[in-house]
């Protein structure tokens, strides 16, 4: 029978008992029969079976048998009548119980709450009355004569001294109990049936030493270490529901030890396949299951060392391990968090750009970032939003909060690739420069250079002052559930990794390559004037110069890269940059002729302006001098027994033309270098698709093309016609709290519009170029939900942040096991 029929209670019995463990002797009296437990007949029946099922004999032995009524319903719900504890109790056998407990007024005081509430609901006597009564007499011994004797002469009849006769009673006190207007009114409010049966549960209440007795609840794993270790509280003493529980001490008081609860919890959590949890109780050193559940929220260390244990154990297989762990827990066992008591104080909420906590001295610059960072300070760079020039001070911060800015900003997208901790979008948070002197205002709170703040970057909260923060401990399960992942999973998963220390964080992370290196991130800092000089030069020598000097700096960072990333795929984007990016402030200007030059560059929407492989076009050798400086660097890690995979990326075409004339270039390169160095380097040409164009042209562009991978950000930026900077906080989250949509397009892939697109590119593409290799480097690359239409799509990578790739590689195996 199940749960309708014996209710929760009755059916988690059943359940215990199949599985062989320790249950209290009882009858459950089904939701049909409730009614015929109010007739001492059947009671009597059902005292005379507890008393075969324990050996104890009710009535005025020596140690008589108790009994306890619970009541439980087909589903959870709050509400249920309180227990009746001690049914069977007698002023003439309290002598013998109390010397058995030993202790006396705790009994007392559950036999007044007992005899209180039959009183009222069975007998007849106002609930006003017997409330009077018990504020008149404080002590418990003194209340209980006093409720007998107004039962007694108040009631419908006396209390009864039969065991039958009480439990008869007590029976149709909780029937009665459950009818009451309050009571139908709660499950009402639950929304669950008025009507809603009961299902009685008669125990028998074996007693013992009031020292060696007692009952509680445990769970099978110690939240902190993950590990199995029984953990709870126990109460000595006759267990009840009602009046307050006793003093709760820890499971190292149980007489025997929390061992004794070992077999039964492990014996369960095999079951469950889940941390289990009981209520139990223990008489004269045994144990009895009282009911036994999982635990429903549960900490992510918990479940990933659950997981493995199952399958060394045997319960489980590694598949279900995998598919029990979920990506969320990933992010909390991999990144640090700030530790809250509650009483702190938020200052703004932003939007959950790069997960982890940071702690640090609020800074406004870049370069006052890198300067105290290297005075030996933690920092939090506060901006309005950041640009390829801040990115030193970016990468020297704890953290870093953006006021403006979506999830795909720029600060975002590299607070998440270099793992710092990030909030973006926080608008509340209003950044005021007077003079040299700079401050931020989040309401009354007014920040100043050096004040303490705190960020969590999971759920874009900023806090005033230092908060302590909890290092990630990613336990060594982890890695044994991502590698039993890796055998599931069809995609690979690669990085967007710029440089080589990226790229080595990436393959620690079980990365297999890189899907996207943004070369423009490696002119930053000192660097930032290389690129600058090539966009600004006006004639064909200065030009050559400065692409000279980018040359030598780029084959350094590349060699630093491969090297990095070892004998496997890298793809380079050829230099993507969006001019207001790159262009100088009037007052950084080099000189008065690059000042001019770049106002005259300045665009009024850089997003849709001179980028990626339009620029290579205005600036015919920046792509070769790029593309030869990436085969040398080839060639030198060659020479160290390093061998990657290169694969050329050309960003932002919408026509096939563009993609021919940046391919030719790149192929000029590779030829003169073959011709310099005797070696024909191996290599890929492909195309990044981006552009709602470029989807519907993917069969063109694959003539070309040998790869394409799919720039998500830029492709939801352009199909919606949403900045990726600006919407997110002003449109988006207004979307979203109204319920346009459920999720930022720029976090989970629209897949009915932007996928649509995708489906469309990947059917085109195949058909002119089968077997043509697919990937995604877009933010999405990193979102479970996301890699999982990748997934049915049939791509061959996704590719997402350093940081994110144990996500990745976890949600490409649940993908799997999803289809
Ligand atoms: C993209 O647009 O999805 C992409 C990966 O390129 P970026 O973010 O550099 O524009
Ligand atoms: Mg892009």
């Amino acid at each position: 029978m199940d749960a309708r029929a014996l209710g929760t209670h009755g059916r988690q019995v059943d359940e215990l008992i199949s599985l062989g463990l320790p249950t209290v002797a009882g009858v459950t009296v089904p939701v049909a029969e409730v009614a015929s437990l109010t007739e001492p007949d059947t009671a009597g029946a059902v005292v005379e079976l507890l008393q075969q099922l324990s050996g104890r004999t009710a009535g005025h032995g020596e140690r008589p048998m108790l009994i306890r009524l619970t009541a439980s319903a087909p589903v959870a719900v709050a509400g249920l009548p309180p227990d009746l504890p001690v049914i069977g109790l007698t002023p003439r056998n309290s002598a013998a119980v109390l010397d058995a407990v030993g202790d006396g007024s705790v009994l007392h005081e559950v036999w007044a709450g007992m005899l209180r509430m039959i009183g009222e609901h069975a007998l007849g006597v106002p609930s006003a009355r017997l409330g009077d009564l018990l504020l008149d007499l404080a002590d418990p011994r003194e209340q209980v004569p006093a409720l007998l004797t107004a039962l007694a002469h108040e009631g419908t009849e006396p209390f009864p001294d039969d065991t039958a006769r009480q439990l008869a009673l007590a029976a149709r006190t909780m029937l009665a109990r459950w009818e009451t207007p309050r009571a139908a009114r709660a499950r009402r409010a639950q929304k669950l049936p008025p009507d809603l049966p009961l299902a009685l549960h008669v125990q028998a209440l074996v007693l013992g030493p009031w020292q060696d007795s007692g009952y509680g609840t445990a769970t099978s794993r110690d939240a902190e270490t993950g590990r199995f270790r029984p953990t709870g509280s126990f109460f000595r003493g006759v267990r009840r529901s009602a009046p307050r529980p006793p003093h709760a001490e820890d499971l190292s008081a149980l007489p025997g030890g929390p061992g004794l609860l070992e077999h039964a919890l492990l014996t369960l959590e095999q079951h469950f396949a889940g941390p289990a949890s009981v209520e139990f109780e223990l008489r004269d050193g045994e144990l009895a299951l009282l009911s036994a559940r999982v635990e429903a929220s549960t900490s992510a260390r918990v479940t990933t060392c659950l997981a493995v244990d199952l399958v060394r154990s045997g319960a489980r297989d590694e598949p279900a391990a995998v598919e029990q762990v979920r990506p969320s827990d990933v992010v909390e066992l991999m990144h640090a968090q700030l530790s809250l008591t509650g009483e702190e104080r938020e200052l703004v909420r932003g939007l959950p750009a790069s997960p982890g906590a940071a702690c640090g001295e609020v800074v406004f610059t870049s370069d006052v970032a890198v300067q105290r960072a290297a005075e030996g300070h933690r920092v939090v760079l506060v901006a309005a939003e950041t640009t390829p020039a801040d990115v030193p001070g970016l990468l020297a911060a704890a953290g870093v909060v953006t006021t403006n800015g979506g999830l795909a900003s720029h600060a975002a997208v590299v607070a998440r690739g270099a793992g710092v901790p990030a909030v973006c979008g926080a608008s509340a948070l209003r950044i005021n420069r007077t003079g040299d002197t700079t401050t931020a205002t989040a309401g009354e709170h007014v920040l100043r250079e050096g004040d303490l703040v705190s960020l969590d970057g999971r759920t874009g909260a900023v806090y005033a002052g230092e908060l302590a923060i909890t290092a990630a401990r990613p336990p060594e399960q982890l890695n044994i559930v991502l590698g039993w992942a890796d055998t599931l999973r069809r995609l690979g998963v690669r990085a967007n990794a710029d440089t080589g220390r990226d790229a080595r964080t990436a393959v620690e992370l079980g990365a297999e390559g890189i899907g996207l290196c943004r070369t423009e991130h490696q002119f930053l800092g000192e660097r930032l004037p290389l690129i600058r000089r090539v966009i600004l030069a006006t004639d064909p020598e200065t030009e050559g110069r400065a692409l000279a000097a980018l040359a030598r700096a780029q084959r350094e960072d590349f060699r630093d890269l491969l090297l990095g990333i070892g004998s496997r795929p890298v793809t380079v984007r050829l230099l993507d940059a969006p001019m207001h990016e790159f262009l100088p402030a009037p007052d950084q200007a080099e000189d008065e002729a690059a000042a001019v030059r770049a106002a005259a560059l300045r665009e009024a929407n850089p997003m849709l302006g001179v980028r990626g492989v339009r620029l290579a076009l205005l600036h015919e050798r920046l792509y070769p001098a790029q593309a030869e400086a990436l085969f040398s660097a080839w060639l030198d890690v060659r020479d160290q027994g390093v061998t990657p995979e290169l694969e050329v990326m050309i960003p932002l075409v919408s026509l096939p033309a563009e993609l021919e004339t940046a391919a030719r270039q790149v192929r000029a390169s590779a030829d003169a270098v073959a011709e310099r160095s005797g070696v024909d380097i191996p290599y890929r040409l492909g195309a990044m698709v981006e552009t709602p164009r470029a989807a519907v042209m993917a069969g063109e562009l694959s003539r070309t093309a040998e790869f394409l991978s799919f720039g998500t950000n830029d492709l939801t930026q352009l199909t919606y016609g949403f900045c990726r900077d600006d919407v997110e906080r002003r449109i988006l989250a207004r979307y979203q709290a109204t319920g346009l949509l459920s999720a930022s397009p720029f976090v989970e892939l629209d897949t009915a519009g932007v996928g649509g697109l995708i489906e469309i590119a990947v059917r085109q593409a195949r058909a002119v170029r089968p077997g043509i290799k697919l990937g995604i480097c877009g933010e999405h690359g990193g979102n479970p939900a996301s890699i999982a239409f990748c997934d049915r799509l049939g791509l061959d990578y996704v590719s997402c942040s350093p940081a994110g790739v144990p996500v990745a590689r976890l949600a490409a195996a649940h993908a799997v096991s999803a289809t």
